[in-house]
């Protein structure tokens, strides 16, 4: 069962994310409040990265990612800078 916390801890903005992003039930960064996903230090980088390896939906996170260009934040196990390097490529 999801919670309504299940869904505002994933979208920085607080917007209900099920119908756009059906996957993010399972992100781990939902289970993980302590956690960045905007770090500001390296070590806040590195903390959210670890979450993301251990991410049952990274493939999905990140695709959705790359396809909404989003700027900001570790999003599919990636900083924005890496974020960047493959949509240069691609
Ligand atoms: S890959 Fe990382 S940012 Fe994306 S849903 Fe999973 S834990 Fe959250």
């Amino acid at each position: 069962m999801t919670t309504m916390d299940d869904t505002l801890r994933f979208d920085a903005l607080e917007v209900p994310v099920l119908d756009e992003r059906p996957w993010a039930v399972f992100a781990a960064c939902t289970k993980t409040p302590d956690v960045s996903f905007f770090p500001q230090t390296k070590d806040e980088e590195r903390a959210a990265l670890g979450i993301c390896t251990i991410c049952p939906v990274r493939e999905d996170c990140l695709e959705h990612a790359i396809e909404t260009r989003e700027h900001f934040g570790v999003w599919g196990g990636l900083t924005e800078k890496e974020r960047k390097k493959i949509s240069r490529l691609g």
